[in-house]
């Protein structure tokens, strides 16, 4: 597979390949850019090779989990330099993987001596939780390193970044509403929420309280259960709730939902929600959903509140609640500038999102070019 021509590596500063035979650790950590500040982006731990092992032997679908392993942290890590400069961080963008079942191989030795690899890059890049990590065995590598974030303890610990992305989710909603539907709040508006965990629960909180309509699903039943506590809504089936009759499609449970087989049933005119990756293809399915008539909200910019909440600890500042609060609600004005230019230029979202935020990108590199050559 070609790495360095490939979209996905483009600008690309820096791939470290990592292993340790020992504890079975194989993982891949890509720093895509430090021009904004110190790559941040969580450690996702999968098991890439099982989507192969019904299609082909063992060590060929081992192979081509690597690549998937490959491609998907390079993909991720731009995405997060992306998000942390449309959220106006000092933020870089990064990402690692670590290949494998966390169930059967995420013991604390593992993550400690992923640990020693972070540790290694000096502060290039700051690791914290994501899909396959659990705040355990973040402080587990955190033994290792102080260069790990969103930890439930410590001088400048933030903890669970998820109410914050849920917040930065509802203003998300709330703007493109007003931005589509003409309505300054979500009374009687109809939202279909995608998997109700850790952000979804959090957003049926914020929907319920402001008076919207709200239809859940999940394909866990506990995870139901506890939306159904939180107050009047609505149960669909996992497979149809891309279809139901609203407002608002809120995804937030896994990527890729956007797609040629989903996108033909959405009734909704608003797509705002958590979930990272949304579009099968950038620019292709964005583009669709102008077409139709769907006002899409790019995700990375609406689900940005968790790594908004976890800057401070990555600079180790102390911020009030009302600070962190603040920097969630622009997320809403950004928000705002990016449908008006999209309907300004009849251009996707999406491709609007990308375009500002490769710019703040390559001005931020500017500067530090500059700064360095006069240093
Ligand atoms: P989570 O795992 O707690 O919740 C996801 C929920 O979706 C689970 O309840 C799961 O059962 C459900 N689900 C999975 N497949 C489903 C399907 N096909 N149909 C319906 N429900 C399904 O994860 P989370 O932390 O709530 O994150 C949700 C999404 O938001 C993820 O894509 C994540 O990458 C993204 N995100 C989360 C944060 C955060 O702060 N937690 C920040 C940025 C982005």
């Amino acid at each position: 597979m070609p790495v360095f021509d490939s979209r996905s590596f483009k600008d690309h500063e820096q791939v470290v390949f990592c292993a340790d035979a020992e504890t079975g650790l194989k993982a891949i950590i890509a720093v895509h850019s430090t021009a904004c500040g110190p790559a941040a982006g969580g450690i996702r731990f999968w098991d890439y090779a099982a989507a192969h092992k019904h299609v082909a032997p063992s060590d060929i679908a081992e192979s081509r989990g690597e690549q998937d392993a490959v491609y998907d942290v390079l993909r991720l890590s731009r995405g997060m330099s992306y998000k942390n400069a449309m959220a106006g961080l000092r933020l870089g963008g990064g990402k690692s993987v670590i290949i494998g079942n966390p169930r059967k191989i995420g013991t604390p030795d593992l993550m400690r001596a992923f640990g020693r690899y972070i540790n290694r890059l000096s502060g290039t890049y700051y690791a914290a939780e994501d899909v396959g990590t659990s705040p355990e065995m973040l402080a587990a590598a955190g033994q290792a390193t102080r260069y790990v974030s969103g930890l439930d303890a410590g001088e400048f610990a933030t903890g669970d970044p998820s109410p914050h992305t849920a917040l930065g989710v509802f203003v998300s909603i709330q703007s493109a509403v007003r931005h589509r539907l003409g309505k300054s709040d979500l009374k009687g508006v109809r939202v279909a929420v995608q998997g109700v965990g850790h952000v979804g629960l959090y957003l049926v909180e914020h929907l319920i309280e402001a008076g919207a309509i709200v239809t859940v699903t999940d394909i866990v039943d506990a995870n139901i259960e506890a939306a159904k506590s939180k107050g009047d809504v609505t149960v669909v089936d996992s497979k149809t709730i891309h279809a139901v009759d609203c407002d608002v499609f809120a995804p937030c449970a896994l990527g890729g939902g956007l797609n040629p087989h989903t996108i033909p049933d959405i009734r909704a005119t608003v797509i705002a929600g958590a979930a990272n990756n949304q579009l099968e293809h950038e620019g292709i399915q964005d583009e669709d959903l102008r077409k139709r008539g769907i006002l899409y909200a790019p995700d990375y910019v609406v689900n940005a509140g968790g790594i908004i909440s976890v800057e401070a600890e990555v600079h180790q500042e102390k911020v009030s609640d009302a600070e962190r609060e603040a920097k969630v609600l622009r997320i809403g004005d950004t928000l705002t500038k990016i449908f008006e230019v999209s309907d300004r230029e009849s251009r996707p979202t999406g491709v609007i999102a990308n375009e500002m935020a490769e710019d703040i990108i390559a001005k931020a590199a500017a500067k530090k070019k500059q700064l360095s050559s006069a240093a």
